[in-house]
């Protein structure tokens, strides 16, 4: 095959072809030099420029001035709106035309009112294809509109991709011109590119690569640049080593394409809308090429900004759906964070999602998207399960610090034992580009070697959208059946997923929560955040309930499903995997904040008018009632307005799942306060005793029955502590290890202990402390009658840099492993350093309670807006501020008001009533004005302790039926009954999608509705009520 000889000098023949195709060295004689033919200046471009984001409508009958290339405009966020005229050589007959772009900023063109492709340099599309082939009879004179957002695709950071958004950038377009493409150039181009880069990752370890090399050489001997006669010889070279066909044994990879789109992250949410519309139609024109290219597209909220924003693309989008190359994935409403959101907002995340794909696509997606999340739940294959979904597809864990994850593919065990098939493609990325490195990279990195011979690659432009491209294909297309490499099949997750469920015999499996050992600031960063979403949690449950209460009760009411509809969506948006985290930027964080006002203002608002109807009996609404929410009766200290408009206390009983006249009772035991000498104060309720240190720490803390102790000896509790907290370089996201060996406790007093409630109904004491001369906590800390609690209510100013404020209860208990609320449900984690998987969790998420126990007593740790945790040894400690500084300079800056309680027990904390606690703090009485002659009613209560009902709703597709979620929360089975008061005419069992169950449905008796629990268990039932 070789006239001469071939000198055994790999690097120099290497790097003969490298520079062969290099866009920097020897251009003007490489092939690279001729991928551009002749090039023409545009007829005319001018330009508009716009503070907002507005319509092509708009846009487009505005008044345009002139632009020169290379002329700045901004800022940054601002939108550059481009008309261009252009007028194709009738000399260019039978060429390739494109308009060839490349400015800053992420672009759009708009052709006859229609967006048609994105172009951004970053994502690699700086050329929108005018023509293929130039004929006489299309239309030579064009104008086109291209919109550039002043922002790239990671947004505008200062300096740094993570640093806060620079907000005086100027942009400018470098070049726009028509140019001859020349196709045959770029298919060379191609080859060559994969040559070398087999040569490359093979190695000299591999005969494959040698092969290679020779080819590579060979077709630089045949390949005239200056000759394009030469280029079918020097490609049917470079197609003999492609055709070379593996063993039966390849691994095979599943490619598909896909484009990671935040749904707000160094951008704000409405950049968001652009960014899918720009990736999106990108993919349409690829599809339109490319006959067996998939994309796969996660997150019904981006979808559904399309619908609204882009409806013409849109409807392609659904015909291509139709075809099953355009793949909804995920099922839920956006990739949600893992470990924040409460169970039932997880649900929903299913229930909107997978209703949005079954309305617009009539499609359920069957597998869990969630790439990028922090993070996964133990109870998420229950929700999975429950939603549709059997599979599970993410690649986070790649990112941790210290342990490997052992499985790319493997079976993934929840809480309750529910399984879910998972893959993590092994390439550990959501962003790869078809390149060899990719392929091999999947192949050597899979942990399941001989186990799943299946892989996924997703290949596409990620994080701030892009997605694919036409090179990306053209890679893939060369090697899919290339001896020495993998076999690249154009696949989709059903796929996939359906051949490594035919061949799981080998799986392993993983049970519990699949911890993220990174970013384990995002508990506690944004607080303000993290706070609207559990207030707004609870509300919106409470106006559920209250609303399906009221609905069964008053013929008139009228459940408002659509308003509730737009403001869970607007809580599930904030739930997005860099929102909730709060490793976002200003911008997006006031976003966030504004829809949780709006959740707040709403939901309020719609709280009144189910509770008004349920008051009401005719008459004049001239006394104070109680409602409570939550499936246990209640007896509570409660805060309200005496007639003079006073604040005031009263000790009030509620049903559960109910309604009662405020009446005020007198307190079994009342609280007494009792000042002592050395200025600590005493306080007991006949349940719990405290003393309280005069700088506001707990000296003791006691149960009044017993006498245990709870703090421990020489101790004291209710420490606030500080620490240096300068993470590696994800700011907002990570606290590291190393922060631990920073502690200061906070010991300077401002304000000593004073009383503020003498005892009675409520004992409180109250002082403050300085953290520095920017940073001050003030707090009043609550003993009520009847509390199995105190209750710490808390504000501070904050102004810190790169600090960690903690609060710490050491506590008289030993056992190897604490216990943390997690959705539906709880689990261990140790609270001892024996392997490096357990000091990984130094710093770790729960939801409303942590306990500590040892057999017969134990410590909670309650608060009402917190997910940081960390027990060490027998110190419980509750993450409270973090002061990061990137991407949001002002993050967690200003003032903070935060409730937490602590909460010592006899027996378990399944018998001591520790979930119900959390829940009460979590939930307040809800006072409204009613009638006097207001009955106390119950509408539903369970007669097991272990059972929580949680949920209860209209059902999506039934006026008539309600919907109700129970879970069983102490870790048993058990059977129980719910009682119900409403005229339920039959009930059904249904899944968390509410379709009806095909099971027998449960036992309808006397006494009410017999259902039986395994642990951690969710059970849903469908309730027709009698009209
Ligand atoms: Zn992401």
């Amino acid at each position: 095959m070789f006239h001469q000889p071939v000198l055994k000098n790999r690097r120099t023949l290497l790097e003969r072809a490298e520079k062969f195709i290099s866009e920097v060295y020897f251009t003007d004689c490489n092939l690279r030099g001729r991928l551009f033919g002749d090039s023409h200046p545009l007829a005319s471009i001018s330009l508009f420029l716009s503070p907002k984001r507005i319509p092509f409508e708009e846009a487009s009958k505005q008044n345009f001035a002139p632009y020169k290339v290379g002329d700045t405009f901004g800022p940054t966020w601002w939108t550059g709106w481009f008309r261009v005229s252009l007028s194709l050589p009738a000399a260019w007959r039978g060429k390739e035309v494109h308009l060839l772009w490349e400015s800053d900023g992420e672009a759009l063109v708009w052709r006859d009112g229609q967006p048609v492709q994105g172009l951004t340099k970053e994502g690699e599309k700086t050329s929108y294809i005018l023509t293929e082939s130039l004929k006489e009879e299309e239309p030579h004179r064009v104008t086109l509109y291209v919109e550039l957002a002043c922002n790239g695709l990671f947004g505008a950071g200062h300096g740094s991709m993570i640093a806060a958004p620079d907000p005086g950038r100027r942009f400018s377009v470098q070049k726009a011109e028509l140019v001859v493409f020349r196709r045959d150039v770029m298919d060379l181009l191609t080859d060559f590119e994969m040559l070398v880069d087999i040569v490359k990752n093979l190695g000299e370890g591999e005969q494959r690569s040698f092969q290679a090399l020779f080819t590579v050489n060979e077709m630089v001997n045949v390949c005239d640049p200056a000759d394009p006669g030469s280029f079918p010889k020097t490609r049917s070279l470079a197609a003999t080593f492609f055709s070379q066909r593996n063993g039966q044994s390849q691994h095979t990879v599943h490619a598909m394409g896909h484009c990671h789109i935040d749904s707000a992250w160094l951008w704000p949410y409405e950049e968001t809308i652009r960014k899918c519309g720009r990736s999106w139609v990108t993919v349409i024109r690829l599809m339109e090429k490319n006959p067996d290219f998939v994309f796969t597209c996660s997150q019904a909220q981006q979808f559904d900004w399309v619908k609204r924003w882009y409806p013409g693309l849109f409807s392609q989008i659904q015909s291509y759906v139709q075809k099953g190359r355009f793949v909804p994935v995920g099922g839920t409403w956006v990739e949600m964070d893992g470990n924040l959101p409460s169970g039932e907002s997880m649900v929903r995340q299913f229930l909107q999602g997978q209703r949005f794909f079954q309305q617009e696509f009539g499609v359920h997606c069957k597998e869990l998207w969630l790439p990028d999340t922090f993070g996964y739940s133990a109870q998420l294959p229950q929700i999975m399960r429950g939603s549709g979904i059997s599979r599970f597809l993410t690649q986070k864990l790649s990112w941790n610090l210290v342990n490997t994850f052992p499985h790319n593919t493997f079976f993934w065990e929840g809480l309750d034992g529910s399984q879910v098939l998972t893959h993590f493609p092994p390439g550990n990325s959501y962003e790869m580009k078809g390149k060899i490195e990719d392929l091999l990279n999947t192949v050597r990195n899979n942990r399941d070697k001989g186990r799943a011979n299946h892989s996924m690659v997703l290949f596409g432009f990620g994080d701030g959208g892009g997605g694919p491209t036409q090179l990306m294909l053209d890679r893939l297309q060369r090697v899919r059946d290339t001896d020495g490499l993998p076999r690249v099949q154009m696949s989709d997750p059903d796929m996939l997923f359906s051949q490594l469920e035919a061949e799981s015999a080998l799986l392993c499996t993983w049970s519990g929560e699949m911890f993220l050992e990174l970013h384990n600031g995002t508990y506690t960063t944004q607080a303000q955040i993290k706070r609207g979403n559990r207030h707004c949690e609870m509300l919106l449950r409470d106006v559920e309930v209250a609303s399906s209460l009221a609905l069964s009760q008053d013929g008139a009411f009228r459940f408002q499903e659509e308003k509730l509809q737009e403001l869970w969506r607007l809580l599930l948006l904030n739930q997005f995997h860099d929102v909730i985290p709060g490793s976002c930027i200003e911008m997006v964080v006031e976003d966030a904040l504004r829809h949780y006002e709006e959740i707040r203002g709403a939901g309020t608002s719609l709280l009144l008018d189910a509770l008004r109807s349920l008051g009401s009996s005719g008459r004049e609404p001239d006394s104070s009632a109680v409602f409570n929410s939550l499936p246990w009766q209640r007896h509570e200290v409660i805060e309200r307005q005496d007639v003079a408009g006073q604040p005031e206390l009263a000790l009030v009983t509620v049903p559960s799942a109910g309604v009662a006249l405020a009446t005020e009772a007198k307190p079994e035991i009342p609280v007494s306060v009792t000042v002592q000498a050395d200025g600590s104060v005493v306080m007991d309720n006949g349940i719990i005793r405290t003393t309280v240190n005069s700088d506001g720490s707990l000296a003791s803390l006691g149960l009044v029955a017993g006498g245990r102790e709870a703090i421990s000896d020489g101790c004291h509790g209710n420490r606030f502590v500080m620490f240096d907290d300068v993470p590696l370089y994800w700011d907002s996201w990570d606290v590291m290890d190393y922060h631990l060996q920073t502690r200061k406790p906070v010991e300077q007093v401002t304000e000593p202990l004073e009383v503020v409630s003498l005892g009675g109904v409520r004992g409180s004491v109250r002082c403050s402390l300085r953290i520095s001369d920017r940073s001050s906590i003030e707090q009043e800390i609550v003993l009520d009658a009847a509390s199995p609690y105190v209750k710490f209510s808390t504000k501070v100013v904050w102004a810190e840099s790169h600090k960690f404020l903690k609060v710490e209860f050491p506590v008289r208990v030993r056992s190897p492993n604490a216990t943390f609320e997690i959705q539906f449900g709880h689990l261990q984690r140790p609270t001892h350093r024996n392997t490096s998987w357990d000091w990984a969790r130094f710093e770790v998420w729960g939801h409303k309670w942590a306990d500590l126990s040892e057999h017969n007593f134990g410590v909670a740790l309650l608060n009402d807006c917190k997910y940081g945790y960390s027990v060490q040894k027998n110190v419980m400690t509750l993450s409270l501020l973090r002061a990061p500084k990137a991407p949001d300079a002002n993050a967690d800056m200003g003032t903070h008001h935060f409730t937490y309680a602590v909460m010592p027990h006899a027996g378990s904390f399944q018998d001591a009533g520790v979930i119900r606690s959390a829940y009460n703090l979590n939930s307040p009485l809800r006072i409204f004005q009613s009638s006097a002659d207001l009955e106390p009613w119950s509408a539903f209560s369970v007669d097991a302790a272990a059972v929580v009902l949680e949920t209860v709703k209209q059902a999506e597709d039934m006026k008539a039926a309600l919907v109700v979620r129970l879970y069983e929360s102490h870790g048993s089975s058990v059977t129980a009954t719910l009682r119900t008061a409403l005229p339920v005419r039959a009930a059904l069992y249904c899944d968390l999608l509410e379709r009806p169950s095909t099971l027998d449905p449960p036992e309808m008796g006397p006494d009410g509705i017999s259902l039986s629990f395994s642990p951690f268990q969710i059970l849903t039932l469908l309730l027709t009520l009698r009209s």
